[in-house]
């Protein structure tokens, strides 16, 4: 195994199965680049040989095609990844989320829909990593594995509280809804994942206080609300990075997307909206516009209800007209995301937060083509952009392994971790249950 770490080695053996491709005829950055069957085939060859200079050619191949995720980044660098990029999760594509860090070492996961975690841990992004979490809204496909990341923290590496963005309540007609903020979500999070949080607090969850903070704790969540009107305003600032979110429109009140800027460059996310002017504001120019795109209603439907279209042609008529009202009432449409990127004109410019199929790509493509002719990828889930001040923008496909462990890459001196909550292995069990643990166990 010679030339090769361990880590790229179990990577690259998920090459073949794990691609997912397609050409470019019609001017995106494929999905995963260019074929990848010659960089699997590469690496077999060298695995079964031993050979160094095949070893290296293989390397070459993947490196140029594929991104593993065991990179550093230069300090002024940037990279993009998409852990997820569809709203249902599916399993080549979980719900949304994007995850953006930067070389000074900072990272921030923007939404975490179902699915996503899972392409967390196949990128080996620990806990630690995920400790910024931003919500463009509060629908489930954004943001229903915040459960999992919140829970499972503090039993990997991420002792300090989990800092959670969003958008503050809607106004309506005069009325706030408080409750529908991410402070009420927040709280109402951990409410919700209290059984859990106590029962896994046999374990240190936290750490001491130092002379400069006071005791922290894992299960803290901090909300960070957002007052959602503002067009910009600051969510997050460190004197590095700044992420600036301003109004989205989607469903109802209550979305907003985000613009975050490091060393010179930005990225947009634009959450779920339809068109709007705040986004050709906030959006024109910047090096990566990552936008919502819903495909024509025709290709919803028959994806979702053609089977009907014969044999029941009212309920393909009621999926039609739902699928018509859900693209009106909350969403770009591949003609107006062309528009919209060819007013904005981004370096590049990212499709997500659709279905990827071979059936959809060349439509939905087209359509887009007939207003946009800038650089365009489509994201599935894996795909990696490097972004350095001043170089062509990178797109590669992750190789990953679908049997990764979830790492644990930040450790703690004992002497900084808090004590457990509860201490010793029967700790938080009663005597009815002792007694069936511990024959003839007494109090
Ligand atoms: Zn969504
Ligand atoms: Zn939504």
């Amino acid at each position: 195994m010679d030339g090769l770490t361990r880590k790229e080695f179990l990577a690259a053996s998920g090459v073949a199965a794990g691609a997912l491709w397609a050409g470019n005829a019609l001017g995106v950055a494929g999905v995963g680049g260019p074929d990848p069957a010659e960089a699997a085939a590469a690496m077999q060859a060298a695995v079964a040989s031993g050979s160094q200079d095949q070893f290296e050619k293989a390397r070459g191949l993947i490196q140029s095609n594929w991104y593993l995720p065991v990179e550093d980044l230069d300090p002024g660098e940037m990279r993009i990844s998409f852990l997820g990029s569809s709203f249902t999760a599916r399993r080549a594509q979980a719900m949304n989320s994007v995850f953006i860090e930067v070389g000074t070492g900072q990272s921030f996961v923007f939404d975490l829909g179902s699915g996503t975690i899972s392409q967390y841990t196949a990128m080996g992004i620990p806990s630690s990593r995920m400790t910024r979490v931003f919500l463009t809204h509060l629908h489930a496909d954004h943001m229903s594995d915040l459960v999992a990341l919140y829970c499972f923290g503090p039993a990997h590496d991420r002792k300090t509280p989990l800092h959670i963005y969003g958008p503050s309540g809607p106004i309506l007609r005069g009325k706030e809804y408080t409750e529908q903020g991410t402070q009420a979500f927040c709280k109402n999070l951990l409410a919700l994942c209290r059984w859990h949080s106590d029962a896994m607090s046999f374990l240190s969850t936290g750490l001491k206080a130092t002379d400069t903070r006071p005791p922290v704790d894992g299960y803290e969540v901090v909300p960070h609300e957002l007052r959602y009107r503002q067009n910009p305003g600051v969510a997050y600032s460190d004197g590095d990075v700044v992420i600036r979110h301003f109004p989205a429109a989607h469903d109802r009140d209550g979305s907003i997307s985000y613009r975050l800027e490091f060393n010179g460059m930005s990225v947009v996310f634009s959450g779920d909206t339809k068109p709007t002017d705040w986004m050709y504001e906030n959006a024109k120019g910047v090096d990566v516009l990552i936008h919502e795109m819903a495909l024509s209603v025709n290709a919803w439907v028959n994806h979702l209800a053609g089977y009907y279209k014969k044999t029941d042609p009212l309920m393909y008529e009621q999926a039609y007209e739902q699928m018509a009202e859900v693209q009106a009432n909350s969403h770009t449409p591949e003609k107006a995301f062309g528009e919209c990127m060819a007013q904005c004109k981004p370096r590049l410019g990212v499709i997500t937060h659709c279905h990827f199929n071979q059936d959809t790509f060349i439509p939905a493509i087209t359509t887009v083509r007939q207003s946009y002719k800038g650089p365009l990828a489509w994201a599935v889930d894996g795909t990696v952009l490097n972004l350095k001040p001043g170089e062509a923008i990178t797109q590669r496909q992750a190789l990953t392994s679908d049997f990764a462990w979830d790492l644990t890459t930040k450790g703690y001196k004992p002497s900084e971790v808090a004590d457990p909550k509860y201490h010793g292995p029967y700790a938080q069990f009663s005597a009815y249950t002792m007694r069936h643990i511990l024959p003839g166990y007494k109090p």
